[in-house]
């Protein structure tokens, strides 16, 4: 954000672009409408004027001091292509330069200059503008020089009739598409390193979700509850608020673990996780589940159990994580912000519940004749009974 702050006139201007191609005609306005209200939404509280979507980008003004954390901010709101931290100048010729030599001066290598002139009243070409603010910079920082595909640097100058726009930077942020431009979804949020990320990559292609979690009360206490909240505040960071259903799965887990195969545990465990959450999914109108689920990275996660799983629900279930390795998924969580919530010391899923040999070949059948040991509707209809239904308000920062 270098040469900002030179003038007290001076006001950021932030330019968003957003960049799916085939996002035309209807969808494109719904989509552009839907990202400026997300944008307003997170930048609530930081004195944003002027936010508005003009055609193929969106603009919003705000005072220089709270241009740190409108910047961090909107790199994490899905649909943010990338965005141009600007300083508005008078639309002066002389200004126009002052500005862009004062931002190149500590650059290093190649650079290009782009113009643009909406405003046709400036008495200069594009062209002309480009060369001179290119020459410029050229004569007061030495270490540069032009190249004009591929360069490092691009001065990017804008000249309206509200004044002219210069950036220096082009700051890249998520991407994906703005939330509520896709279906919504239901995501099983455990709480570990996975699940975050998956929920992060479906809200980052649009689909608000609804969060379900199963907890152990009162084998487990309210520290991984939090957790999973402290997780909803951090991914509510790419746009809206979302819900959260908290629901106990340890009386249906102790039946299971009392009357059911040990080998089957875990994936009777998972069958009702699933089938709860298709009910709450239909009930929140949302029209498929998500899981952190990595193919064979436990046993329940073998092509077999999963089917087995799946079994139960009509629902799709989406697994962005299917063919990711533990280490991508972890740096992903880094980078998204949830790894270190996750790692928090809690007291976990109690060993009690596992089995020591649980099979990674689960056929269906036996799994089905094995489950008739229990009444099934009734452990679901008990546990739904004591569903916690929580809006999610929050986001962190
Ligand atoms: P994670 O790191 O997300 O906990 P995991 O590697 O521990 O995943 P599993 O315990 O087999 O794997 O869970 C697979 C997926 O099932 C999770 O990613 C999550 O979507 C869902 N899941 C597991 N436990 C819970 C839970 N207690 N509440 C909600 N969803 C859960
Ligand atoms: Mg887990």
């Amino acid at each position: 954000m270098r040469g900002l702050g030179m003038t007290k006139e001076i006001r950021m201007i932030f330019v968003v672009h957003y960049a799916e191609l085939g996002i035309k005609g209807r969808n494109r306005t719904l989509f552009e409408t839907r990202l400026v209200s997300n944008i307003r939404e997170q930048l609530k509280g930081l004195g944003v004027k002027g936010l508005r979507r003009r055609t193929g980008l969106i603009r919003l003004e705000a005072d220089d001091a709270a241009a740190p954390e409108i910047t961090r901010r909107l790199l994490n709101v899905a649909g943010v292509a990338n965005i141009l931290p600007c300083a508005r100048v008078a639309p002066e010729a002389d200004a126009i330069v002052a500005e862009a030599v004062a931002r190149f001066k500590h650059q290093k290598g190649t650079f290009r200059v782009t113009a643009r002139r909406p405003d046709k009243r400036f008495p200069m070409t594009s062209q002309e503008l480009a060369g001179r603010v290119g020459e410029a910079i050229l004569k007061s920082n030495p270490e540069l020089t032009v190249k004009m595909k591929g360069a490092d640097h691009t001065c990017w100058i804008e000249v309206t009739d509200d004044g002219a726009y210069v950036a220096h930077e082009k700051l890249k942020g998520i991407g994906g598409l703005p939330l509520g431009s896709s279906g919504k979804l239901v995501s099983l949020l455990s709480g570990g390193i996975d699940s975050p990320v998956a929920s992060w990559m479906m809200l980052r292609r649009g689909a608000p979700l609804h969060y379900v979690h199963f907890h152990n009360f009162p084998y487990t206490d309210r520290a991984s509850i939090d957790i999973v909240k402290d997780m909803i505040a951090v991914l509510n960071r790419t746009g809206v608020k979302a819900t959260l259903s908290l629901v106990n799965l340890t009386p249906v887990q102790e039946e299971i673990a009392a009357v059911c195969n040990p080998q089957f545990r875990v994936i009777h465990y998972r069958r009702f996780m699933f089938r709860i959450a298709e009910l709450i999914a239909h009930r929140e109108k949302a029209g498929g589940l998500v899981t952190g689920e990595s193919l064979g990275q436990v046993a329940s996660q073998t092509v077999q159990n999963m089917r087995t799983v799946e079994a139960v629900t009509k629902l799709p279930v989406f697994r962005p994580l299917i063919g990711m390795d533990k280490d991508e998924i972890t740096d992903r969580a880094r980078a998204i912000g949830t790894f270190g919530i996750s790692t928090r010391p809690h007291a976990d899923c109690c060993s009690l519940f596992m089995p020591e040999n649980p099979s990674t070949r689960a056929f269906e059948e036996a799994v089905d004749e094995d489950e008739k040991k229990l009444d099934a509707r009734k452990w679901i209809e008990a546990a739904m009974k004591e569903e916690e239904r929580i809006d999610m308000d929050a986001v962190a920062w």
